[in-house]
């Protein structure tokens, strides 16, 4: 039923996909199904089927804050990154939600359009940032937006920023079964060459002080009253290791995959970690990224 819709919408999709190629941590099975709208459209189009038909699905933009499980899923992964129009008008700049955030940087340099010079250091898609409120430097994304485009399920509906009760990480997304779909954000105009040098030396931090040229989610645990990496660095917990899964030796944040980890490892590593911080310090860490299962 699903390859025929997909079909007769000219939907690309792809069967038997191991998720591993589509996150940045690098573990998990394959997925049932992947499927890549190209358009707003198209994302609206399979959503609403996968509701119709009673079809579980899971929306994956970057996958860079995502873990997937070593026994797949046996669902519909939506993967939104072909759903990547960007369009500028004066200061404010529209994006489709699969935009990667990668392209957005690189188009604020072309357009002068600054306040968003941290985007550069924040892998993924623009709708994956929005969801979880991704930041760094001090900004994050819930200084940028201006409203969102979400369907609902039933219909298409804007969200401004306020309604989208961004706070630490998280936003309203996290808690609705919604898809977004176009963001609208906000800058001021900045010189192009100030824009560039910021964002390279933001890049040149980054680089010094996180594991970026490895595989992994980013930082795996939110920050309490105290930053989640210096209790786990605290704990002498850097380095650890369960298989090929490790507490990276560069940001006790970080689990990094070595090389042919599996989900498995990784998740024990975040358990060990938790284990021993609470143990140590009584502190619960919560996890920041997500796991896919
Ligand atoms: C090396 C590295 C460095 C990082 N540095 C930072 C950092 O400095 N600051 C920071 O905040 N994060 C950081 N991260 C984490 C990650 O990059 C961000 O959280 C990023 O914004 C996730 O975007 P994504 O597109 O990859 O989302 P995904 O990982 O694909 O998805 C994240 C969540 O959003 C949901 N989602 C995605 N798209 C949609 C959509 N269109 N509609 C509805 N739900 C959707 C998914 O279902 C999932 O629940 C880092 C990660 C890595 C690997």
């Amino acid at each position: 039923m699903l390859e025929n819709f997909l079909l007769k919408n000219k939907i690309d999709f792809v069967m038997n996909k191991p998720l591993s190629t589509l996150t940045s941590m690098g573990v998990g099975g394959k997925a049932k199904w992947v499927v890549y709208p190209k358009s707003r459209s198209q994302l609206v189009l399979v959503v609403k089927f996968c509701r119709q038909i009673n079809q579980k699905f899971y929306l994956l933009g970057g996958g860079t804050n995502v873990i997937a499980c070593d026994k797949g899923f046996d669902g519909v992964v939506i993967a939104t990154t072909k759903v990547s129009k960007t369009k500028r008008i004066f200061n404010t700049v529209l994006v489709d939600a699969g935009t990667p955030t990668a392209k957005l940087a690189l188009n604020l340099q072309k357009w002068g359009l600054g306040g968003g010079e941290f985007c550069c250091c924040i892998p993924g898609t623009v709708g994956g940032a929005v969801v979880g409120n991704a930041g760094c430097f001090g900004k994050s994304f819930s200084d940028l937006v201006q409203k969102v485009w979400i369907f609902d399920g039933q219909k298409v509906k804007v969200l401004t920023n306020a309604q989208c009760l961004f706070d630490y990480r998280t936003s309203i997304f996290q808690f609705e079964n919604w898809t977004l779909l176009k963001i609208q954000l906000k800058f001021a105009p900045k010189s192009k060459k100030r824009i560039k040098e910021e964002m390279q030396s933001l890049k040149v931090y980054k680089a010094r002080s996180q594991p970026t040229m490895c595989r992994s989610s980013g930082c795996i645990f939110r920050n309490g009253s105290q930053p989640s990496a210096k209790l786990i660095d605290k704990a002498l917990l850097k380095g650890y290791r369960i298989n090929k899964a490790q507490v990276s030796v560069v940001h006790a944040g970080f689990i990094v995959n070595l090389g042919g980890a599996k989900a498995s490892d990784v998740l024990d590593l975040i358990t060990h970690v938790k284990t021993v911080v609470k143990e140590k310090y009584g502190v619960t860490l919560k996890e920041e990224v997500r796991i896919l299962k």
